[in-house]
């Protein structure tokens, strides 16, 4: 993330000046807010006169890009301009010597240049004119490619290193491709895409002609997306959630240029099988040719013939090798998909169905604990990102409507998105009635709740779990009787059909039954209360006066906080201070059941109810822990149920 989505402007300016340079990244340097001692670089290795022109040109462009911007600051003898030397030694260099000198002088905090080429010949001396300015405290920013270099994570480097790779054997790699390439074009039909992320694509008069090209930065995300799906020791390998958070932390961008990844658009690089050259027929079927819709087909890919014993072939290979450079080797490709099944089918047969599944638990603690009464979870989002004087804002968003993405219609659930600063004052509300003065009507309730319980479950209505197991066998034993009577020819097929119908119904609505007892009894026999324990940890020591709650006893003894509509919250708290994981709760389809069960208070162990007017909230907000404009409409009185687990 850039550092202005973190920091305001003030505490940006107010930053050392190298730790400045090491967190910043292309951005934060091109538009800084802070002042900074620029110089620029430019060269041209031949005396040509056209490349003269050009020289000049890239110079007036460069300058007149760096005066505009006020907080750069380039004095006059900190332009520097190398003419028509050849540049195949940094002697040779008068300029760029030049330049170094005056790094040494610590002149300058950042080095412009236009690309790669300009600033070096090969990628040794590149790294290493690097590494010098470093020293120096200078970074170098790069302007074709977005690179910034004064502290570069491994992927920077890498991307680096292939885009001054690519400047320099560009007219090797097209010669290659020509020759490649055209012959076979042909029996391999065409290419039947519109884009791909990772890849240009080239479009021919003669579609048949169709290609695609490695982009140059997106290639290298596609890259990075297998390496670490696919790492040699499995122990660091990353699911498809990790990698869209390391993606988004590492300003890898998606085709769209957002850094909005998610676990399924990495899974759908992962399943791209023309990341290996090839390309995979039928995976969407026309089913209107009138409208032509088309659906995908969830065909898999069938790595070579597979023939059953006696030589019958059992699956055919239904792969065709494109005429494209690939990103990944096959050897890469089919591993990862061989990961990727193993993962799915190893969720559907684990106990707990949630470890491999990309449903972890989110950072910020608060999101941790969220649930919105559809039965999703509440995700954290950016309201904005910090600007100069503004702190980052966030809000709690539902799942299911950001899943719903901009068909918002088709989305089951409309609960609003909630401001973080209503989670705090809750917070507040929440743990200053639990750990405040009120330990003693606690204590009552919680007794009074206990009694209820065991008053509960000696006074079950209904069929007894004996009781509906013997129905159960009656009911088996007139099927078979039913059966019977058909053989010996007492009843005819038609009367024999209507009869089993019915019974079958009666004995699926018996067995639900059953299920549903064991389910209580069991929930039943579970222990409760633990008063002693509760007793002792409200006495737990908690500070007041931040904006929030801290992490850490939110983190322990909140189980969950339920947002209702009408902005009605359920704050269930697990009083034994065991920290829970909220894993349990997470939903990978939405089920009405469950939903119902969210909003309905007889669910919930009610403790407390109370309600926060909107000119607490007006307080809370303009105070000076927080400091944030109010405004009224978006704001009603909040009600909040505390429930304890
Ligand atoms: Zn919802």
């Amino acid at each position: 993330m850039a550092l202005s989505s973190h920091y305001t402007e003030e505490q940006i300016c107010k930053m050392d000046i190298r730790d400045f340079l090491a967190q910043a990244h292309f951005d934060d340097i091109l538009h800084s807010v802070r002042t900074l001692q620029v110089a620029r670089y430019a060269r041209e290795s031949t005396k040509h006169e056209e490349q003269i022109m050009a020289l000049e040109n890239q110079v007036v462009r460069l300058d007149t890009m760096i005066e505009s911007n006020p907080k750069f600051i380039l004095d006059e003898k900190h332009k520097f301009t190398e003419y028509g030397i050849s540049g195949r030694q940094v002697d040779d260099r008068v300029a760029f010597n030049m330049m170094l000198q005056s790094a040494s002088r610590y002149e300058f905090n950042v080095l412009i240049v236009q690309d790669t080429a300009r600033f070096a010949r090969n990628i040794e001396q590149l790294f290493t004119n690097i590494r010098i300015l470093k020293d120096y405290g200078v970074g170098v920013l790069i302007l074709n490619g977005n690179h910034w270099t004064y502290n570069m994570t491994e992927t920077d480097i890498l991307r680096l290193a292939i885009d001054a790779g690519m400047a320099q054997g560009e007219s090797m790699r097209t010669a290659k491709r020509v020759s490649d390439g055209v012959e076979s074009y042909r029996a391999r039909g065409q290419l039947v895409i519109s884009g791909i992320f990772g890849y240009i694509y080239e479009k021919n008069i003669d579609k048949r002609l169709n290609t695609l090209t490695p982009h140059p930065v997106e290639s290298i995300t596609v890259k990075r997306i297998f390496d670490l799906y696919t790492h040699p020791d499995p122990q660091k390998r990353m699911g498809s959630g990790k990698i869209a958070d390391y993606l988004n932390e590492n300003n890898y961008k998606t085709a769209v240029g957002d850094l909005n990844w998610s676990a399924s658009k990495v899974v759908r690089v992962l399943k791209n099988e023309k990341y290996m050259g090839y390309i995979l027929y039928g995976k969407v079927k026309v089913v209107d040719t009138i409208k032509k819709k088309k659906v995908a087909t969830k065909i898999k890919p069938i790595r070579e013939d597979v023939y059953d014993k006696d030589g019958n072939l059992i699956k055919k290979c239904n792969l065709v090798k494109g005429n494209w450079t690939p990103i990944v080797s096959e050897e890469v490709w089919w591993l990862a998909n061989e990961i990727r099944t193993k993962r799915a089918k190893e969720y559907i047969y684990s106990e707990k169905g949630n470890i491999v599944t990309g449903l972890r638990e989110p950072k910020d603690i608060i999101a941790q604990k969220s649930f919105c009464q559809c039965g999703y979870t509440r995700s954290i989002q950016y309201v904005h990102v910090a600007t100069q004087k503004k702190e980052a804002q966030f809000r709690y968003t539902c799942r299911c409507q950001i899943n719903s993405g901009s068909h918002k219609e088709k989305s089951v659930c409309h609960v609003p998105a909630v401001s973080e600063v209503k989670l705090w004052l809750m917070s507040l509300k929440v743990f200053g009635y639990i750990f405040g003065d009120s330990k003693d009507e606690i204590l009552y309730t919680i007794n009074l709740l206990k009694e209820a319980q065991k008053y509960k479950q000696k006074n079950r209505t209904g069929k007894s779990l004996e009781d509906l197991e013997s129905e159960l066998k009656k009911v088996e034993t007139q099927i078979e009787n039913l059966y019977l009577d058909k053989l010996s020819g007492e009843i005819d097929a038609n009367m024999f059909k209507k009869l089993t119908v019915r019974l079958e119904e009666e004995k699926a609505g018996i067995e639900k039954g059953i299920r549903d007892r064991q389910l209580e009894e069991a929930r039943d026999s579970k222990e409760t209360f633990d008063i002693e324990t509760i007793e002792k940890k409200l006495n737990t020591y908690v500070d007041f006066t931040g904006r929030k709650v801290s992490d850490e006893l939110i983190d322990m003894f909140v189980e969950r906080i339920i947002y209702r509509d009408n902005d009605e919250f359920v704050w269930e708290m697990n009083l034994s201070g065991v920290r829970k994981n909220t894993i349990d709760y997470r939903i990978k389809e939405y089920s009405e059941e469950f939903a119902k069960s969210l909003q309905n208070d007889d669910n919930f162990n009610i403790l407390h109810t109370f309600i926060i007017s909107t000119e607490e909230c007006q307080q809370f907000m303009e105070s000076s822990r927080v400091g944030r404009r109010f405004v009224k409409k978006y704001w009603k009185p909040i009600t909040v149920k505390i429930a304890i687990k």
